[in-house]
């Protein structure tokens, strides 16, 4: 089945990096012990490498308006286990561009020990800058450093011939966001195929790149399925108005304003700030508790950073009764288990034996 809402993804440059569609399949046994209907879509397995997620969505409409333009060095930024970092360089490898990275150190790394992302990112030879955080410096701070040095290092290399692309945190625009139209179509082909329909799709929201795609996804295709995303850090209300324009330039940028609604934040953008406590990079007990229990379930892997705080709240959802019995739901799953291999401090207790 291929909608013909795909007409308009076609319109704008696109590099091939990932293995679509990524599967979407019930967790029968999660189910059960529920009593909702709880799919899961999995764009842990997007590819490049085995170690995908959703960022890989978005990268194939910026890295293919990088190759459009002719760039041949990509910058972006992160916190140092940043997915989204990872993920870029591993696009850039296939694509044959040279990535750069400025990352802002949140858990500050052990020369000796380097895991995880980090690690990635090193044996993928990308050029890595790392921010320490001085005293006295926010994180913010840190970050606003880290974009004024890669600015500087930009001019440089265009200086000498080179042509630089530069990627926001996460990946977090209009053009990155077309990759989750592009999801949430997919989703839409696969719920039709299987003839049954989502009343909920919950997902990890950080940068709101991927809430902004899947928004505006919703709205051209019409859907009635309510969205709820799951914080992983502080975020004020006024930020969902960033989404809302996110979405709306995502829906311009592939010329399909006119097919959908716009994207209206009061309306169509639902953020849960109930799970990402104690804070972003900081486990929560009940994120390790989700963790735990879709393992030992399911034989399934979310991670402590994103994934595990937004399973924890679905299930929240679901005991509390926000989401009736008998609702069919969809866990967006965006990746990030290589989190799971990081430093202790952003683990949390994930191996305890019994509940
Ligand atoms: C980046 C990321 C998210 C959040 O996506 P945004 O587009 O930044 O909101 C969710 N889950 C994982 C695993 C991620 O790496």
């Amino acid at each position: 089945m291929n909608h013909s809402y795909r007409k308009y993804l076609n319109t704008v440059p696109k590099q091939k990096l990932s293995f679509l569609p990524t599967p979407l399949h019930k967790l029968e046994r999660l189910s059960e012990q529920t009593g909702v209907n709880i799919y899961m879509k999995r764009d842990d397995m997007t590819g490049v490498s085995q170690f995908g997620g959703n960022k890989i969505r978005k990268l194939e409409y910026l890295l293919g308006d990088a190759v459009a333009k002719g760039c041949d060095t990509v910058f972006t930024y992160g916190a140092t286990q940043s997915n989204h970092a990872m993920q870029t360089v591993t696009a850039c490898r296939r694509l044959g561009l040279t990535p750069i990275l400025y990352l802002v150190a949140i858990v500050e790394p052990d020369e000796q020990d380097i895991r995880s992302n980090l690690l990635l990112d090193q044996i993928l030879g990308a050029e890595i800058h790392v921010i320490k955080i001085r005293d006295g410096e926010t994180e913010e701070e840190a970050e606003e450093r880290s974009f004024a040095e890669a600015k500087e290092h930009m001019a440089r290399l265009e200086a000498q011939g080179h042509r630089c692309y530069d990627i926001p945190m996460g990946g977090a625009n209009g053009i990155g966001s077309a990759g989750f139209i592009e999801g949430y179509v997919e989703l839409t082909e696969q719920l039709e195929a299987l003839g049954i329909h989502a009343d909920y799709l919950f997902h990890a929201t950080g940068t709101g790149g991927t809430l902004a795609g899947l928004a505006a996804g919703h709205n051209l295709v019409h859907s009635d399925t309510r969205i709820i995303s799951v914080n992983v850090s502080f975020k004020e209300q006024k930020h969902l108005k960033k989404v809302e324009a996110m979405a709306n330039a995502a829906l311009a940028y592939i010329g399909a304003e006119s097919a959908a609604y716009p994207v209206e934040a009061e309306r169509d953008l639902h953020y849960d700030l109930n799970y990402y406590l104690p804070g972003y990079e900081i486990p929560s007990e009940g994120a390790s508790e989700a963790i735990r229990l879709l393992a030992r379930t399911e034989g399934i892997l979310v991670d402590p950073v994103y994934t595990g705080k937004a399973f924890a709240g679905m299930l929240d959802h679901i005991r509390t009764g926000k989401v009736p019995q008998g609702s069919t739901v969809v866990f967006w799953h965006t990746g990030g288990a290589t989190a799971l291999f990081a430093e202790k401090e952003i683990l949390g207790d994930i191996c305890r034996k019994t509940e």
